[in-house]
């Protein structure tokens, strides 16, 4: 069942197998795995089933620099689904390089392998609806098909990866059915949990405190706790929890809100592809089940190694939207109409530099003598996207030119002095606002260098391609926006070591026994690919972990005493 909190008795005490924290991708993929196994599960939900502002109000916190990264309520949604109510279903599994400890990356290394999450990517495919667990553009798409860059051979770069699209399909509205008839669930929105509450010896949740913005108290007395409210909501709870350690929950080493992470994202240099346009795949390709994909180029995993470099994929983009010099009326069009488009997805057309009457007066001029391709691009627009279910995934251009800029996606190395604490003030529930302080290493901007130069040699022997990018203005260009949007990785890390983690390989907060943490927070490394697809197939994982202990423990109160 659904219901809001709001019609709770003040002061109930609630009783569950499962309490789940936060009603996100992670939150949802956990409860649903859990009740078809039986248990029954109370998954608190801070928001409703639509965008509410007060609700929202409740992320607003600082940030350090907000050149580096957004405020906090900006890139997250505090509604049922979670941020996948405006996320862009881009879905790809970590490569099993991403597990290893790296000499290259330090504090590096996953207590599990790949092999671990694995038998959970499928499924994790299949409710984010994005068709087969496929990645290899061999496999997943039709073979007829030519590669992205026809004659281009490296044994050093792989052109085959894929990331394949969700809908995007919004998690709330998707599965709010399957959750309101889930036997023994029930959903409960409107329910801010504020608090962790431990018992005396500190082993154990002894309840989740919940507040309304209504005002209605409530405490969830579970066998098993889960936080699933997302990489910065997860870290703020915990650290605000205080009933019986000052420096919060499972923060006895101060590892809470540390190794904060995001993606190192930007547009750069021009590849000039030799040849007729028709060599090239650089756009949307798909797949026999109907599914929007896209080819990456990255270097492979024994480059990496051999090199010494971090993870990253390239794709092949379109010129700098702001710049009208790209002559493009598509591009000038999405420009002029930037303050219509949302915050998150508008960022990127804004890059802070001034914009003039002329430079109004060129894109207008691009939109008028470029008047078929954009009439064009509307009418596939309004057909493939606006009223398409499964929408088509972003703006890509008719390749006129075999001229591409190199949209990277890399992995940032994890750096305690990265992080997220509590501030002096408060939310009007009480609860401490957050303040982000997201940092870099110039040996991420190097990596991303040193592996931009492993694709210019290997296309100029290849002799299909010449990649031009300017070493100078590298850091400027995957640094104009800061950190990449939505990806909030790392503040409470697994690992084996209490020290410099916060969970253990099972999720598990290290000194609680029955608390556990759902979502990209318990990544200790970024990978390059996005991470919604894992942290659903980590929550998979974590039911059936969750499962087991449960199962086997049935006359234990909780799982406290029985560990
Ligand atoms: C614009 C944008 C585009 C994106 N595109 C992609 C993409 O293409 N591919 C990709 O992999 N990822 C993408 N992401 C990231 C993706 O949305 C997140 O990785 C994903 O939503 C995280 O899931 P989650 O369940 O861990 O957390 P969330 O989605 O943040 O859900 C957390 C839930 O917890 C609830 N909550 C928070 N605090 C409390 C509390 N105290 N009590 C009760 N409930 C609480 C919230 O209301 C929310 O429902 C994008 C994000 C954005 C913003």
């Amino acid at each position: 069942m659904i219901a809001d909190a709001n019609s709770l008795p003040n002061g109930v005490q609630l009783k569950a197998d499962v309490c789940v924290v936060g009603g996100g991708p992670a939150g949802i993929a956990l409860t649903l795995a859990l009740s078809e196994r039986g248990f029954s599960v109370i998954l608190l939900e801070s928001g409703q089933l639509e965008a509410d502002e007060k609700t929202q109000s409740l992320y607003e916190g600082e940030v350090a620099d907000e050149r580096l990264h957004s405020p906090p309520d900006k890139y997250r949604q505090r509604r049922l689904g979670g941020s996948t109510a405006i996320w862009g279903g881009r879905c790809m599994p970590l490569d099993p390089i991403d597990f290893e400890t790296r000499s290259q990356v330090p504090d590096s290394g996953w207590p599990i392998s790949y092999a671990d999450l694995l038998p959970y990517y499928p499924q994790a495919n299949a409710l984010a609806e994005a068709g087969r667990f496929s990645y290899d553009a061999d496999d997943a798409l039709d073979p007829q098909v030519g590669p992205m860059i026809r004659g281009f051979k490296s044994m050093r770069v792989s052109t085959n990866g894929l990331e394949r699209f969700s809908c995007p399909t919004h998690f709330g509205s998707r599965y709010a059915k399957r959750l309101q008839l889930a036997p023994d669930v029930k959903v409960l929105l409107g329910a801010n949990c504020t608090a962790v509450q431990l018992q005396p010896d500190g082993r154990a949740v002894s309840s989740l405190e919940v507040t309304t913005l209504q005002g209605i108290r409530f405490s969830v007395t579970p066998r098993a706790a889960v936080l699933a409210t997302g990489g910065l909501e997860t870290a703020r709870l915990l650290l605000a929890s205080r009933n019986v350690t000052p420096a919060g929950v499972g923060n006895s080493h101060d590892v809470v809100g540390r190794y904060y992470m995001c993606h190192i994202a930007g547009n750069v240099g021009t590849l000039t592809v030799h040849g007729p346009t028709n060599s090239v795949r650089h756009g949307y390709e798909v797949a026999p089940e109907g599914i929007y994909c896209r080819r990456r180029l990255s270097a492979t995993a024994s480059e990496q190694r051999r090199l010494g470099l971090a993870n990253a994929v390239a794709r092949l983009h379109f010129p700098r939207i702001t710049d009208p010099a790209h002559r493009n009326g598509v591009l000038s069009g999405l420009f002029l109409a930037r303050k219509l488009i949302s915050y998150e997805y508008s960022k990127r057309l804004n890059d802070g530099h001034a914009t003039t009457l002329g430079t109004y007066g060129r894109h207008l001029l691009n939109l008028a003598t470029d008047s078929l391709d954009t009439t064009a691009f509307l009418a596939h627009w309004l057909s493939h996207r606006t009223f398409a279910e499964r929408k088509f995934p972003s703006v890509i251009l008719r390749n006129r030119t075999n001229r591409f800029s190199l949209e990277v996606h890399g992995e940032q190395r994890p750096l305690a002095s990265s992080r997220v604490t509590l501030t002096d003030k408060v939310d009007v529930l009480g609860m401490p606002k957050l303040r982000v302080d997201w940092r870099y290493s110039s040996a991420d901007i190097d990596s991303v260098q040193r592996t931009l130069e492993l694709l210019a040699t290997e296309f100029e022997l290849s002799g299909t391609a010449h990649l031009d990018y300017n070493r100078d203005t590298l850091e400027e260009d995957l640094m104009r926006f800061g950190a990449y949007g939505g990806h909030h990785i790392g503040t409470a890390r697994m690992g084996r070591d209490v020290r410099t983690s916060v969970v253990n390989a099972d999720c598990q907060v290290h000194s609680v026994p029955n608390l556990f943490i759902a979502g990209s927070a318990v990544f200790p490394t970024s990978s390059q690919a996005n991470p919604t697809l894992t942290l659903i197939a980590m929550s998979l994982r974590l039911g059936s972990h969750l499962a087991r202990r449960l199962g086997t423990s049935q006359a234990a109160a909780s799982l406290g005493e029985s560990a």
